[in-house]
């Protein structure tokens, strides 16, 4: 970990931080692109007729505007009424008394979890898209669809370095029949955890590849220990 290459920022910065930088930069002016706010402004005009044309919407509205006061729109993935701002649900981080219900979405996600970043040239051409590229939805429809995303990104992340987590991967080592220790997929690669020791051996390994060939490795360790 330590000898990571850091061509940049004067030597101070690996490639990944520098991007994750550039990124973040990136990301943050995204707010401030015209398009993004279209779909935003469509849905509240359609709360609004909609509210106006249907007395049971109007009377859901009225309840909703008692309650959380702020503008309505149409979420387009539920296709409900919601307000601007909503009261913090329980499971979320946010310190705040409210958070933002009205969040304008690029439907295409900016990184394609199933591929990951490419080049920054990509990255604007998706984060910086016109108007039809944008969807409104409520904080609750969001979650769900970062979910999902972050599922993908993560499970593909895993496959790329052949890297399962936790209990998806947990291999017995024996010698003679007996179990003197396991591999375990652990947090970014492989621990082999020798028998009644938590700790793992001092070791971890990034592949699949490099675990079965150290575990050969240990495998005949131990056995001339033995002997
Ligand atoms: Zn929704």
């Amino acid at each position: 970990m330590g000898d990571e290459e850091k061509p940049r920022c004067s030597g101070a910065w690996t490639e990944s931080r520098y991007q994750n930088f550039i990124i973040s930069a990136l990301r943050k002016a995204t707010g401030r692109w015209g398009p993004k706010n279209y779909c935003i402004k469509v849905a509240s005009d359609k709360a609004k007729k909609l509210i106006e044309s249907d007395l049971v919407k109007y009377k859901e509205y009225l309840t909703l505007k008692g309650k959380f006061k702020t503008g309505p729109f149409i979420c387009e993935h539920c296709n409900t009424i919601q307000m601007a701002s909503i009261p913090t649900p329980k499971d979320s981080s946010s310190k705040k008394k409210s958070i933002s219900n009205k969040l304008s979405d690029h439907i295409e996600p900016i990184v394609d979890p199933n591929v990951g970043f490419t080049t920054f040239d990509e990255w604007i051409k998706r984060g910086f898209p016109e108007k039809e590229s944008f969807q409104a939805l409520c904080h609750a429809c969001h979650q769900v669809k970062c979910k999902v995303e972050t599922k993908i990104r993560t499970d593909r992340q895993r496959e790329e370095k052949g890297v399962l987590k936790g209990d998806d991967y947990k291999l017995a080592v024996r010698i003679e029949g007996k179990i003197v220790g396991h591999i375990k997929g652990v947090d970014g690669g492989f621990a082999y955890f020798p028998k009644g020791k938590g700790m793992p051996r001092g070791y971890i390994f990034k592949t699949i590849k490099e675990c079965e060939n150290n575990f050969i490795e240990e495998k005949a360790k131990i056995k001339l220990k033995n002997k």
